[in-house]
């Protein structure tokens, strides 16, 4: 299967880079300010077997840790990061955000017990600290402040999406850093799309997905034959809307993880039993 060929790989504001095997997305407008290093893995070039292989980066699966430290070298190698001062989250879908301090470096980087607790959304203002959150579906949010030079990084499946993590940790950068979101610019990496997100029982789909439709014109749920599909993209994309962040300094990348088992682990598909990409988001000196 050749994924080279297909066109939407080369949506105009990310880029499929190459490095040897290694092969991550990166987002030029983020690139372009000069002010952080960004990048969304993808699972090809890492040393796991097979269901993690082979770029798996979370110790929170049943792969062998000495793979994963092993794949975190190798793509934080290809960012020109020290894989030991990556800092991770324990990754739990609710909407509990970390602002880092400068000791929080490399938390997590060998093995999970010790990464942030209980957090899905990670936020900084200090230079050279690696961000790295886990996904295999959920949603990977990107947030830049070039103004204060502040960074977010979002972890937001169904539940966090529902809490509104993203809206949240907006307010929180406001707080915290004095951040005036209409300087901000943000990206949206690949994440499952609506195609492939289809819940069967309408009794268990929460309020928020039916309610925006009250709000906004455009639903962000759609009803069909074999139940409701909720649109985690678009959701969050409003999400930033809502927050102040102007449309056109917010870059999505529509590629469905479920739909491309040669690029990417997709929790859904592969029924949970799968590795996980890695958001990668730092702030240069
Ligand atoms: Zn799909």
């Amino acid at each position: 299967m050749s994924y080279i060929e297909n066109s939407a790989l080369f949506l105009p504001k990310f880029e499929l880079k190459e490095l040897g095997p290694v092969k991550y997305f990166n987002c030029r407008e983020l690139d372009n300010t000069n002010l952080v290093v960004n990048a969304f893995s993808t699972r090809l070039g890492g040393v796991s077997k097979s269901p993690f292989n082979s770029l798996n980066l979370s110790y929170n699966v049943d792969d062998e840790e000495n793979c994963v430290a092993e794949n975190r070298k190798i793509i934080l190698d290809a960012l020109n990061i020290d894989y030991r001062t990556a800092v991770t989250a324990q990754q739990v879908h609710k909407d509990k955000i970390t602002v880092l301090k400068e000791e929080d470096k490399g938390k997590g980087a060998f093995t999970d017990s010790d990464a942030i607790k209980e957090s899905d959304a990670l936020i900084t203002n200090i230079p050279e600290i690696p961000l790295l959150m886990c996904y295999a579906d959920c949603v990977p949010i990107f947030i830049l402040d070039p103004v204060k030079k502040a960074i977010a990084l979002i972890h937001s499946g169904r539940k966090g999406t529902e809490l509104e993590l993203t809206l949240k940790t907006l307010f929180k950068m406001k707080k915290i850093f004095k951040t005036n979101p209409r300087s901000c610019v943000a990206a949206i990496f690949p994440s499952i799309g609506p195609c492939c997100y289809n819940i069967k029982e309408e009794n268990k789909i929460d309020d928020y997905w039916l309610n925006e439709i009250k709000y906004n014109g455009e639903p962000l749920s759609s009803q069909n034959k074999s139940g409701r599909s909720l649109d985690l993209r678009k959701a969050n994309y409003r999400q930033l809307i809502k927050g102040g962040i102007e449309g056109k300094n917010i870059f999505v990348n529509e590629l469905c993880t479920a739909d491309h088992p040669e690029l990417f682990f997709s929790y859904r598909r592969d029924k949970g039993n799968t590795g996980r990409m890695a958001a990668i988001f730092m702030l240069r000196k």
